[in-house]
């Protein structure tokens, strides 16, 4: 009964992590080196390095890697 409680509960935080990433994705990213905008896939927000609204991706357009701004949804 315990193991099925600690099972629940994983699963429950890793729907919470993927309903979060997955918000997130809808969101643009901004780079600093192009002014360019651009999406990423849910999957690589979760392994992504970020710091609030930075995170730390590669730029499809100048392939540079960087800290990219979170754009707010409009
Ligand atoms: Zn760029």
């Amino acid at each position: 009964m315990d193991y099925l409680l600690i099972a629940l509960i994983l699963i429950m935080a890793i729907v919470v992590v993927v309903l979060i990433a997955k918000s997130i994705s809808l969101h643009k990213f901004k780079c600093k080196h192009c002014s360019n905008e651009f999406n990423i896939k849910w999957p690589k927000i979760i392994i992504t390095e970020h710091s609030g609204s930075e995170y730390k991706l590669v730029c499809p357009f100048c392939k540079i890697k960087d800290w990219c701004t979170e754009q707010p949804k409009t």
